[in-house]
């Protein structure tokens, strides 16, 4: 049951209902919101317990059923946005009619902050796995057919092994194929797969486990998780994008969203912190972008370079970023976006402050 404090608290609470034909069950969620989309919804059908968590703003509305009949593995998630309604379509295994949907599981029909929904969890195939740089690897994930999921930009998802016994769980951030496609023919447009950019640490807990993984093994995936929000672009103007590293990771989706949605966007520029060329992800994808979209523009900076480099060299300091983060226009609206180690993000944010940008115009992407 919805609680009426959180009711009163949150969003104002969604209802559910169930029709069915010979062959069809459909579940009807009425979220009462017009900003719904696909991304706002994650459904699972597992071990015969069907839940589908709607997300709004920070709340959760779970639909959690032990299904009281067997469905097929396939499902199809609609999603009708002016009206904010979302319909979930499972084939039956047997055409007889269904008395009831099933019985309640936890949390089944109640509205919760998001914060206290649990992580929780499918598994996905491991479909290729190829060397993006010496240490750095592009992992393509498969949700079950019974699934679906779709990363926000600026979000990250948690992926879970199982290592000598024990659950060892740590957070990667997906990104999109967006850049892949500059050359890898076809691309799989399809939503049922998951790409993630991993640098294999081989003194690591958990990256050598993943990266020992045999095509068609299978590893455990969350629910989106992260408070970036794509709001955050409204009217944006300038966009200067920090990263080193793996820090690389959530740039990459919002890059894309950026120069796709954002009519006001006039100028993108990516600071890219790297120990050596041989370091950077993505290299000749992000020039190539840079030479098709004017707006768009890289700069790489290496900390330990060989004698030949020609570029900037360094950590991040206040030269660099006062040189960098020049506005296209006297008072256009600006957002920075910065993620990397922990010393190098902290570093970065004491000195936007003391360049006066305010909290208001970063986003820090952190633990
Ligand atoms: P760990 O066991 O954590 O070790 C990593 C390295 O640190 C090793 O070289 C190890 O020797 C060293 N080390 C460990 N402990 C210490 C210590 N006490 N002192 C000094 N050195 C130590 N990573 C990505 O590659 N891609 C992503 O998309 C990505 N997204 C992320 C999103 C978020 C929100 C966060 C917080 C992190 C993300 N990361 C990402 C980092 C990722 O979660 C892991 O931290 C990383 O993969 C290392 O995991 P590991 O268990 O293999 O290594
Ligand atoms: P790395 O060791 O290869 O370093 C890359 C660059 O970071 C260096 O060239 C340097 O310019 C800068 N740097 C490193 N240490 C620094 C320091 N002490 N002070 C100032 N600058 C420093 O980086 P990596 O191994 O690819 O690590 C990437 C990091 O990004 C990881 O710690 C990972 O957890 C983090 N990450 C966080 C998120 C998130 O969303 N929070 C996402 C992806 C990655």
């Amino acid at each position: 049951q919805v609680s009426d404090a959180l009711a009163k608290e949150g969003p104002s609470s969604p209802s559910y209902d169930w029709f069915q034909t010979d062959s069809l069950v459909t579940i009807v969620i009425y979220t009462k919101q017009k900003d719904i989309n696909l991304d706002s919804i994650i459904v699972d059908h597992q071990d015969n317990s069907f839940r589908a968590e709607t997300v709004i703003k920070d709340f959760s509305y779970i639909i959690h059923v032990g299904l009281s009949h067997e469905v097929e593995e396939d499902i199809s998630v609609r999603v009708v946005e002016n009206v904010g309604k979302i319909e979930i379509v499972l084939k039956k295994k047997e055409t007889t009619s269904w008395k009831h949907l099933g019985h309640p599981l936890e949390n089944h029909n109640s509205l919760i902050p998001r914060k206290d929904t649990g992580l929780y969890y499918r598994k996905c195939q491991l479909i290729s796995k190829e060397g993006v740089t010496h240490d750095t690897k592009l992992f393509c994930l498969m949700l079950p057919p019974s699934a679906h999921l779709q990363v926000p930009t600026g979000q990250h998802v948690y992926l879970k092994l199982t290592i000598t016994g024990t659950e060892i769980v740590k957070p990667y951030t997906p990104v999109s194929d967006f850049l892949l496609s500059e050359f890898k023919e076809p691309v799989l447009l399809n939503n049922k797969y998951i790409y993630f950019l991993i640098k294999v640490y081989p003194d690591g807990l958990f990256t050598p486990e993943l990266d020992h993984l045999q095509i068609g093994d299978s590893v455990s995936v969350s629910n989106p998780e992260g408070n970036f929000k794509t709001s955050q672009f409204q009217e944006l103007e300038d966009l200067f994008l920090l990263a080193a590293g793996t820090g690389f990771t959530p740039m990459a989706k919002i890059l894309n969203y950026a120069l796709t949605n954002i009519p006001s966007l006039r100028k993108v520029k990516l600071m890219f912190f790297n120990k050596t060329e041989d370091d950077i992800i993505w290299r000749s994808q992000l020039e190539k972008l840079a030479f098709k979209d004017k707006r768009f523009d890289v700069e790489f900076v290496l900390s330990a370079p060989t004698s030949e480099w020609n570029g900037k060299r360094g950590h991040i300091s206040p030269a660099l970023l006062s040189e960098f983060l020049k506005r296209s226009l006297d008072k256009s609206k600006v957002l920075i976006c910065i993620c990397g180690p922990t010393p190098f993000t902290e570093q970065g944010m004491r000195l936007l402050h003391e360049l006066n940008f305010s909290k208001d115009e970063i986003h820090s992407f952190t633990a």
